[in-house]
């Protein structure tokens, strides 16, 4: 048997194929719309018109080829319809419509399905990618009979692979190996599995396969004698114990001798059992009687005994193996099922239509709903749905809280269904997501909260001077595992923010529930949960709670707990220390009252107050005023350069006390000067990262001042100096920028 040898050129007659098509539907004995299937069949003949296979036979040949092995596995009408269809929205003018209009549109859904797994670009990878490749097929075609369609047309294009170049022989063949029979075995479809594995060993290593194949080509004349003599041996013994069976017996696939001389690292000498045998009978009880028998009749090689009727496998295989030494010494393995077991092992989730297991006929348990548990399980459906359209309900949403996408390198990715590209770039690498500054899906540039769909190829654009990541981010990041490492970031890198944010936080949670902010400078109160979170200072707390380590409503909550606590121990120094805060409280409102722009000015009330251009402070700055003549209280900052110099001048008198006010919720104009040493895309990286920290940008503008020296000034409000201090920390982790200096300094 030599199958690599390419047949002579015979161009195959389409309609002769599909007459004994025909006459095998017919001949199934299962209730086959025969009209509706041949008007298929002329559609497709249509559709396909002057294309041409590799063997030179018209394609539609191919599409009956495959309808008939879809009939063989045993697959419902809608299928053999779709199978017959299968090429011509990939390959033809022919539409979803157009199917639909004739066919409906489940039919046409079906086609469609088929079509989107061909475009899946296959990239021979290591195991675990393999197993997503196979998961996102699986995720993608919906409907468990898509891929059965394209099961029966690989089968098909494996069958006639010898026309192709060897390149292509290759790859389909690793494609078959790798995606398609394990999905058949994962479908339970034994029989296709086999066919599938011999078929790509064929072009995989076509030496170790001839090896085989001829060997055992030579051993078969004694292999048929040794396997009917057992056989009949086993027959005999069962009648005469009154077990009724069915025993078959065949040489073992070829690829599972090849592995097995793999595996075990033996050469085809080393490998004793070439034949298996299958003892069929009627019940379970029957299963274990007929394995004693063996038992009694062979000697049992130790340790090869499996039951997976106890303990079926999770494609929902059930079978008793054993192995035993037969006559001459030569060991082979029996599995023992019953016939529903059977059909199960062969065909799979496709026993359903072929066989209608469950039924009360073949005298099994009733009930399809018990009886299809399995595919259930097999599936991880949670689908409800009528016991007799289950089957054809049957959706792959197994993968429904899943979405697998691409790398550009081909990598299929593995993400919670609603992950955004934030999530995808730091499944990738915690530096792709830190330096992200935007995404492209199937070459398209997208927002970051783009909703990922199977099979979209993603691209992350990272930049060195990315500012890292958002606090929005959190938001739009889907998978744990993303939010996680955003708040590490934050945690890491920006300490001063974090402080910031957290005190902001928890006071403002405080003043929501009428919690006063004292607490917070009682060490007290603090101090318990600083232990209990391990953290040093309160600034480490209010820290924590800006990178989300606590949140800040359960902070406060264990302040409150705290404080009534050492309330009812130390009641009157809590109560004086309430008081007290009280006081200090309606004064500094008092004050408040008085603060015009945020500024509270010393002995004055309700005069004019202005901010100086030459220094622009903002709130945390130290400030001092000056009165002008006639325009009010300038605000300085105490490094401003006029302060300083003119502080011990004639105009002493003239410089007065200025402080903040504590509530302050304006914004603040400032400047800020870039010094950088030119080069492209400076200016761009500055705006990106301004972009990035939602500073909101007044003017920026950039000239060269010597040669390869860039000045960029930029205006912008802040809210604070703490702000305006991570801004410029930022900018000055731009590479090439040398100073930031604020004005007037
Ligand atoms: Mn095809």
């Amino acid at each position: 048997m030599d199958d690599t040898s390419i047949k002579p050129y015979t161009p195959l007659d389409p309609d002769a194929m599909y007459a004994e098509l025909e006459t095998r539907l017919e001949a199934s004995g299962r209730n086959f719309d025969i009209g509706r299937i041949r008007a298929a069949y002329n559609m497709a003949k249509r559709a396909h018109e002057g294309q041409k296979r590799k063997d030179g036979s018209p394609y539609v040949t191919h599409c009956v080829a495959a309808a008939q092995i879809a009939l063989d596995m045993g697959l419902d009408e809608d299928s053999i319809v779709g199978t017959l269809l299968h090429d011509i929205i990939e390959d033809t003018e022919f539409t979803h419509d157009d199917i639909a209009r004739e066919f409906g549109s489940a039919v046409a859904d079906l086609v469609e399905g088929v079509s989107k797994l061909t475009l899946v670009q296959y990239t021979s990878k290591e195991d675990e990618q393999m197993e997503n490749m196979r998961k996102m097929l699986l995720a993608m075609a919906k409907d468990i009979r898509v891929i059965l369609i394209k099961i029966a047309d690989r089968l098909h294009n494996m069958r006639t692979m010898a026309y192709q170049s060897t390149d292509k022989q290759r790859l389909k063949s690793l494609e078959t190996m790798e995606i398609y029979a394990p999905l058949a075995h994962r479908l339970g479809m034994q029989r296709a599995k086999w066919e599938l594995e011999d078929l790509a060993l064929q072009y995989l290593d076509p030496e170790g396969y001839r090896e085989i194949t001829n060997t055992i080509a030579e051993k078969m004349p004694q292999l048929e004698e040794f396997m009917e003599n057992t056989k009949n041996r086993i027959e005999e013994v069962m009648h005469a114990e009154g077990i009724p069976c069915t025993v078959q017996h065949r040489i073992k696939h070829i690829y599972s001798i090849y592995r097995k001389m793999y595996s075990q690292k033996v050469d085809l000498s080393g490998v004793f059992d070439l034949c298996a045998f299958r003892v069929i009978v009627d019940s379970i009880p029957d299963c274990y009687n007929a394995l004693g028998l063996l038992h009694y009749m062979f000697k049992p090689v130790p340790g090869r005994f499996k039951d997976y009727i106890s303990t079926p496998k999770p494609n929902m295989y059930q079978s008793v193996h054993t192995t035993v030494i037969g006559t001459e010494g030569i060991p082979f393995e029996v599995q023992i099922r019953t016939w529903d077991m059977h059909y199960t092992a062969e065909y799979g989730v496709a026993a359903h239509w072929k066989y209608k297991i469950g039924d009360s006929a073949t005298g099994l348990k009733s009930g399809d709903e018990e009886k299809f548990a399995w595919i259930r399980r097999l599936l991880e459906t949670q689908q409800e749905s009528d016991a007799g359209d289950f089957i054809h309900d049957l959706k792959v949403d197994m993968f429904s809280d899943e979405v697998f996408v691409f790398s550009p390198k081909g990598d299929v990715i593995n993400l919670p269904s609603g992950a955004t590209p934030i999530d995808f770039a730091y499944s990738i690498h915690s530096d792709i997501g830190n330096h992200m500054i935007g995404a492209v899906v199937n070459s398209r540039i997208v927002n970051l909260n783009y909703v990922l769909q199977n099979g979209d190829v993603v691209e992350i654009r990272t930049s060195k001077s990315a500012p890292g990541p958002n606090r929005d981010w959190l938001n739009i990041a889907k998978s744990g595992s993303a939010r996680t490492k955003i708040k590490q970031w934050f945690k890491r890198e920006r300490r001063d923010e974090n402080i910031m944010r957290g005190r902001e936080m928890l006071e403002s949670e405080f003043k929501h529930n009428g919690i006063t902010l004292d607490l917070l400078e009682n060490e007290a109160v603090y101090s318990p949960l600083l232990t209990k979170l391990s953290l040093q200072t309160i600034d480490d707390l209010y820290a924590c709670i800006g990178y989300g380590g606590i949140t800040a409503t359960r902070a406060a909550h264990r302040l409150r707990d705290e404080a009534a606590h050492l309330g009812t121990s130390d009641r009157k120094t809590a109560l004086d220390k309430v008081n007290e805060a009280a006081e200090r409280r309606e004064q500094q409102a008092k004050r408040e009252q008085h603060a015009i722009n945020g500024v509270l000015v010393e002995g004055i009330d309700n005069c004019l107050v202005k901010f100086s251009r030459c220094c622009m402070p903002v709130p945390g700055d130290p400030i001092v005023g000056f009165i002008t003549r006639g325009q009010g209280v300038s605000i300085h900052r105490k490094d401003c350069r006029n302060y300083l110099n003119q502080s011990a001048g004639d105009n002493e008198a003239r410089w007065i006390k200025v402080s903040w006010a504590s509530q302050i919720t304006n914004s603040y104009v400032t400047t800020f000067t870039i010094a950088a040493r030119d080069r492209n895309g400076l200016v761009m990286d500055i705006a990106t990262v301004l972009n990035s920290l939602n500073a909101k940008v007044r003017t920026l503008s950039a000239r060269t001042t010597a040669p390869g020296e860039a000045l960029t000034v930029v205006t912008l409000e802040v809210k604070n100096a703490t702000d305006l201090k991570y801004i410029i920390s930022r900018i000055a982790a731009i590479p090439g920028v040398t100073n930031v200096t604020r004005a007037g300094g």
